[in-house]
């Protein structure tokens, strides 16, 4: 018998939620013990990365199962990836520390219950095809985790019981880092859309969403207060994620600390402050980190060491995967220097946007100069009250909108032009988009801000509808080609 309470993450668990409807579940009474585990398991996941939910008999098995399943709908309807990754893992640090309690039959048992990998016993190890070790352990591929060094025969990989258990938290991580919908038992009881599902779940916890929100923003802004002017909302997900384990208190692997170390040395952080960031790390030893930290940084070195290129932190398991950006950029540091474009100068953000939106291979001097001529500046800032428009009222103002449309195009690109009588190139990561309302497809300047493009490019990716700020232009792309194209100032989010 499987107890779910430990694992309610489980497939089979979500049998307890037959017959249950997702009104009672939210409002009856006799939910609300649920309803308040499901708020502990997000509230310490989100403060301490704990989850300290007792088991029967001080809680009710069906009320934990029940509480977990709630906790996965409030965090579909909070929408806050940090938030989701914080739970993940605290989700599979519990389950690691009962895993290694089980028998080896119930561990192959509950493992194989989940899905996501297949083991069989032999004698006293575990093994499992390599496609599958190789999907498991894609996030370690450091020293011994590397596939080369664990010894594969006949295309099947063996493994210690407290490998195998370790390799389960990932897999667990990874696996409720995905949120899924909605479980189906759930949804096959609700008439209505996802998106009716997350409004009527968001409407019973609005409070506490709001207050989960500001848990996970001050956690963030707690780790960050001693990096100085460091803005994390511009680092690439390797580093975002290696900080998140590293504040939730995971040892991280050497790569991943030499990383941080190298990555923020050179954004000019000092030693000093890097190494406080290690303090909250379990395995934390001052000295020793004292001295890796200066000797890394160059303090005590003399030589700075610089921080690894993607291919490298790919290889060495750092890397958590490519967002659309990082498809574009070899080296995290470029990345961070991509999003720091809404930085620039209004002017040069201007002349930035046009050379990317003239696409041309030569360096166009008069057009450029004839569209800066008659556009001056584009206006980034916008009122606090934007009116509402549909696209076709929005194309013929020449005020800010704000309009509800799809993405119906989408394609990021590096666009360099060489500047005449100088030798040196401009380079620019644009993301070239349309939008589209009622099947009508309207151009626009290609964003070159990745802090928007990035949201842009996940909601094309989801065929979901955004809210944007928007501005129209007449633009002269030359040989009497006059054409209006949308400004994406912003994107709107709800104050
Ligand atoms: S692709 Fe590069 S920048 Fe992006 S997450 Fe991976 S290592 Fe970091």
């Amino acid at each position: 018998m499987l107890e779910y309470w430990r694992y309610p993450f489980l497939p089979s668990a979500s049998k307890i939620l037959e017959g249950i409807n997702l009104q009672s579940l939210l409002e009856d009474y006799f939910y609300a013990e649920a309803r308040a585990l499901a708020l502990i398991r997000l509230e310490t996941s989100a403060s301490s990365g704990i989850i300290d939910v007792e088991g029967p008999p001080t809680n009710d098995e069906t009320d934990i199962v029940l509480g977990y399943v709630i906790s996965r709908l409030v965090l579909a309807a909070a929408d806050n990836q940090a938030l989701v990754n914080y739970v993940a893992l605290s989700e599979a640090l519990r389950a690691e520390k009962y895993l290694n309690v089980e028998t080896d039959e119930n561990l192959v048992n509950i493992v194989n219950n989940l899905g996501v990998i297949d083991v069989t016993l032999e004698k006293e190890n575990f093994t499992l095809n390599f496609i599958d070790y190789v999907r498991a352990a894609s996030k370690l591929r450091e020293g011994d985790w590397k596939l080369s060094n664990r010894g594969v025969s006949n295309g099947i990989v063996t493994l210690e019981r407290k490998t195998l258990v370790r390799l389960m938290r990932e897999v667990i991580r990874q696996h409720l880092e995905e949120l899924p919908e909605a479980p189906p038992e759930i949804k096959k009881q609700f008439e209505g859309t996802l998106d009716d599902l997350k409004l009527k779940v968001s409407k019973t916890f609005i409070e506490r969403i709001g207050g989960l929100n500001n848990v996970v923003n001050q956690r963030q802004a707690e780790a960050m207060k001693e990096l100085g002017r460091f803005d994390l909302s511009k680092a690439p997900p390797c580093f975002n994620l290696n900080l998140m384990d590293l504040q939730a208190g995971v040892n991280l692997p050497h790569p991943s600390r030499f990383f941080i170390t190298t990555f923020l040395s050179s954004l000019n952080q000092d030693p000093e402050s890097v190494m406080r960031l290690f303090a909250t790390a379990p395995d934390f030893k001052e000295s020793f980190t004292r001295y890796q930290v200066e000797h890394i940084s160059g303090k005590t070195s003399g030589t700075q060491y610089s921080a690894p290129k993607c291919d490298t932190l790919v290889s060495s398991g750092v890397c958590p995967g490519p967002n659309s950006l990082c498809r574009l950029i070899k080296h995290p540091l470029s990345y961070y220097r991509v999003m720091a474009e809404s930085e620039k100068k209004a002017v040069n953000r201007t002349e930035r946007i046009l050379l990317a939106t003239l696409n041309k291979e030569e360096f166009p001097s008069d057009l450029l100069k004839d569209n800066i001529e008659k556009i001056s500046e584009f206006n980034f800032s916008y009122p606090e009250k934007v009116s509402q428009r549909n696209l076709v009222e929005a194309l013929k103002t020449d005020d800010f909108s704000q309009v509800k449309a799809k993405i119906n195009y989408f394609q990021g690109r590096v666009y360099s032009v060489d500047v005449p009588n100088k030798e040196r190139k401009i380079w620019i990561t644009k993301a070239s988009l349309n939008i589209k309302e009622k099947n009508i497809d309207y151009d626009c300047l290609p964003l070159t801000d990745w802090k928007i493009a990035l949201s842009v490019e996940d909601a094309f990716r989801k065929s979901k509808e955004l809210e944007l700020i928007v501005k129209p232009y007449e633009i002269n792309f030359g040989e009497n080609e006059l054409r209006t194209l949308f400004l994406i100032v912003d994107i709107f989010t709800e104050s």
